[in-house]
C-alpha cells in the first residue's frame, strides 16, 4: 500500500532498481503511523514479482503475487516479535541467515523484512550484522524502524536510509476524509487537525487513536476544562478513571488549548489545532491574557518534562486546574472592577 505521503518515497525505491543500485540492506525510519511496513511489503511484492507495471506496481496475478499474498512466498521473510511487545530473538535472524545461504527458489531475488528493527536483542543484531558485512547476492533486508536511534551504529552504518517525514496538515486531513469517511463524524466532528496533532500528524496513528479511548478522555477534559474556567466546576479532584493510563495524554490536550489561546490573541486564527473548539476557544480567550497563558504554557512543558520520574498524577492535575482557575478568575474581577 502506498499513501500519498510515502509516494516520493517510492518513486525514490523504483529508481533505484531501475538504475540497478539496489542496495543490500536498507532502513525504512520515521515515526510510527506513516506506513512504513506497508510500503516495505509492497516493494517486496514488486521485486519478487513475475511482471511488475511501469510504476513497478505488482501485477496481483502471477504465482509469485498469489504466494506473496497467501503469506507463502519462499523467497519472501517476514520477521516480527513472535509475541506483540517481546523482542525478535536470535534464532529468527539466524533462520533468515540460513535461509539465505540458500538458492533462492525462483532464482530471483530473496527478501526479508525485520520489524520493528529496534525489537531485536543484542544477539540478534549481532547476528544479523553478519549478514549485512557479507550480504549473499540478490538478497535485500529491508529494516523497518519508528525508533532507529536505539539501532546499532554498526548496523545503522550498514544500511541505505529511507526517510518518512509527516505529511502536511491539509493532505492528511484530505486523505482521512477520502479514505476514512465518517470516522471523524457526529460529536468529534472537525476534531481531525486536534487527533492529527496528537499523532504526531501520522495518519495511520491518528486512524487509530480515534477507535481509542482518546477521544472520549478528550471531550471530559475538555469539558472539566471550561467548566472550571466558568467556575461552575471545582478544579480538584478530576476524575480518577481518566488519570488512571497516565497523565502525559491530558496534559498534551491542555497543552494545545493553550497553544490555540494564544494563537487566538495573537490573531493566528487560521493556526488553530483545535477547530472543533474554535467557538469556546474564542470565547475563553477574552477571559484570559497573553502573558498570563505563556506562563501556564511554561509550567505544562516543566511537568512534561518531569514525566520520566513517577508522580502523582492526581496531584499534579489539581495543581494546573487550580492554576488555571486562578488565571482566568483573575481576568473576569478586573473586568468587572
Ligand atoms: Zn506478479
Amino acid at each position: 500500500m502506498i499513501f500519498p505521503w510515502t509516494l516520493s518515497q517510492w518513486q525514490q525505491l523504483v529508481q533505484r532498481v531501475n538504475e540497478q543500485r539496489l542496495p543490500h540492506a536498507m532502513l525504512f525510519g520515521g515515526i510510527e503511523g506513516l506506513g512504513k511496513l506497508d510500503i516495505a511489503r509492497q516493494f517486496a511484492q514488486s521485486l519478487l514479482c513475475q511482471q511488475p507495471d511501469d510504476n513497478f506496481m505488482p501485477c496481483s496475478q502471477c504465482r509469485s503475487c498469489a504466494q506473496f499474498e497467501a503469506n507463502t512466498h519462499p523467497d519472501f521473510h517476514l520477521i516480527e516479535p513472535e509475541e506483540e511487545g517481546k523482542g525478535i530473538k536470535v534464532d529468527q535472524i539466524r533462520g533468515l541467515t540460513e535461509q539465505f545461504g540458500l538458492a533462492a527458489h525462483y532464482a530471483s531475488y530473496r527478501v526479508a523484512i525485520i520489524s520493528p528493527a529496534e525489537s531485536m536483542n543484542l544477539a540478534a543484531a549481532n547476528s544479523l550484522l553478519k549478514s549485512l558485512e557479507e550480504p549473499p547476492e540478490n538478497t535485500l533486508i529491508i529494516l523497518v524502524s519508528s525508533h532507529s536511534a536505539s539501532l546499532p551504529s554498526t548496523i545503522l552504518s550498514r544500511c541505505q536510509r529511507v526517510n518518512f517525514d509527516s505529511p502536511s496538515a491539509d493532505m492528511a486531513v484530505n486523505w482521512l476524509n477520502k479514505h476514512h469517511t465518517g470516522l471523524f463524524d457526529g460529536e468529534i466532528g472537525g476534531s481531525e487537525r486536534a487527533v492529527l496533532a496528537m499523532a504526531n500528524g501520522a495518519p495511520l496513528k491518528a486512524v487509530k487513536s480515534v477507535d481509542s479511548e482518546l477521544i472520549k478522555q478528550r471531550e471530559q477534559m475538555f469539558s472539566l476544562f471550561l467548566a472550571v474556567a466558568e467556575g461552575a466546576e471545582s478544579p480538584l479532584g478530576a476524575d480518577k478513571q481518566w488519570l488512571k493510563t497516565g497523565i502525559t495524554t491530558p496534559i498534551q490536550w491542555v497543552y494545545s488549548w493553550i497553544s490555540d489561546l494564544i494563537k487566538l490573541k495573537v490573531n493566528l486564527r487560521e493556526a488553530l489545532v483545535n477547530l472543533d473548539k474554535s467557538a469556546d476557544l474564542q470565547k475563553l480567550a477574552q477571559q484570559v491574557e497573553l502573558g498570563s497563558l505563556y506562563r501556564f504554557l511554561d509550567n505544562i512543558l516543566d511537568i512534561l518534562k518531569k514525566q520520566r520520574a513517577p508522580l502523582n498524577t492526581q496531584m499534579i492535575m489539581d495543581d494546573l486546574l487550580l492554576d488555571w482557575k486562578t488565571l482566568t478568575a483573575s481576568v473576569e474581577h478586573t473586568h468587572y472592577r
